[in-house]
């Protein structure tokens, strides 16, 4: 198989070109689906008086079990309206764009577990976060600051192992000689190396390409998609994987963590200062009345999609220190920019987006800039 892929790889200009358009349509996706569609909903929901008849009716079949009543409906009918739109750009879109292999019954699957994990997590929340408003109205925020942190890092820590094979098929990495050449790298670097590399059985459902790093501590894991394996040359796969091992040595999981929970702290603060002065405003006279939780989620939307950006340029600059950990342990531009690439071709991403669009959107710095890195890293090498 191996010998058959051409190495070093060079763009296939059709494939350029509709990556401009696939980019493009994304972005309508992720602001359809994650902020208009909510946004509207939520606004909806608190002005059309729905949401007083909600609470009613959820007192009214239970009076100690209203709040996860109320915060099943809500959640409940948002996820009902987001579902046409998922299956649209989830499937028929990856189709017309031949990424997706699965089946309509094997995609409804998928997205029913992962509906339903989110629909638990947003219920436990709800109830979490309301029993926190009704307990310490005055320092709420920093309360469920400090238990959102917990919560990240109880989900970094079981997310490896519990969600992967929730979601895929895996199997445990096997190639033992690359596993000793990574543990040499983790080893110069002062650091112990990644014990458990699991490869996840993409090819089923796409063709797409991923790899990844998880957890900390004993549950610190590496994961990289079968497509990857299969349709990279081994010199490119070493880069990935020397990658992977630089977010490893710097860290980077546990500061991510960190970022996310301070620019939690501050969208909880602002809220908090915000949110009783809208409330009263259509009628909420506290805390404790469930109806404020449509509110609380659309403050808390619009708060996070303004500091994304910041987020973002902070996971940018990680993913740049990692491309130069690559460079600087495995010493191969050529294979490093063959790698990027394939990698834009075979998922369709833009390589050069607009400044704004990556800004907003990108977690990874473009690949036309992280190519740029490694002619440059090359330039001063020679
Ligand atoms: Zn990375």
């Amino acid at each position: 198989m191996e010998e058959r892929i051409r190495f070093p790889y060079e763009y296939d200009p059709v494939k350029r070109k509709l990556a401009k358009i696939y980019t493009k349509q994304k972005i309508i996706q992720a602001s359809i689906i994650s902020v208009i569609i909510p946004l509207a909903f939520f606004s909806i929901f608190v002005l059309t008086g729905m949401s007083e008849v909600t609470r009613s009716f959820s007192t009214y079949l239970s009076q100690s079990w209203d709040v996860p009543i109320y915060l099943s409906i809500l959640f409940g009918l948002l996820l009902l309206i987001i579902t046409p739109f998922s299956f649209y750009f989830g499937y028929v879109f990856e189709k017309k764009y031949g990424l997706s292999k699965q089946t309509v019954v094997a995609w409804f699957t998928d997205h029913l577990k992962i509906e339903g994990l989110l629909f638990l997590v947003l219920i436990l929340g709800g109830v979490g976060l309301h029993f926190i408003w009704d307990s310490f109205p005055s320092y709420w925020w920093i309360i469920a600051s400090v238990c959102f942190f917990g919560i990240l890092l109880f989900i970094g820590t079981i997310f490896p192992i519990l969600l992967i094979p929730f979601l895929w098929k895996t199997e445990d990495f096997k190639d033992e000689a690359r596993k000793r050449k990574l543990a040499d790298i983790a080893k110069k670097s002062g650091i112990g190396a990644v014990d458990k590399i699991i490869v996840v059985k993409e090819s089923e459902k796409s063709k797409k390409v991923n790899a990844g790093l998880m957890g900390f501590g004993k549950t610190r894991s590496m994961f990289i998609f079968d497509n990857l394996l299969n349709k990279f040359p081994p010199k490119e796969i070493d880069v990935i994987f020397a990658h992977e091992m630089g977010h490893h040595v710097k860290n980077d999981v546990i500061k991510g963590m960190a970022l996310s929970s301070l620019l939690t702290f501050s969208t909880f603060f602002v809220i908090a200062i915000v949110i009783m002065p809208i409330a009263s405003s259509v009628g909420i006279q506290s805390l404790s009345d469930i109806t404020i939780f449509p509110l609380f989620a659309a403050l808390f939307i619009a708060i996070q999609i303004g500091i994304r950006p910041i987020k973002l340029a902070y996971s940018r600059k990680r993913e740049r220190l990692a491309d130069q950990f690559a460079l600087d342990t495995i010493r191969d531009p050529e294979a490093q920019i063959s790698a990027f690439k394939r990698l834009a071709d075979i998922d369709l991403a833009d390589d050069s987006p607009h400044s704004s669009v990556e800004a907003w959107l990108f977690s990874h710095p473009s690949i036309n800039r992280r190519i740029r890195h490694c002619e440059s890293w090359k330039a001063k090498r020679d």
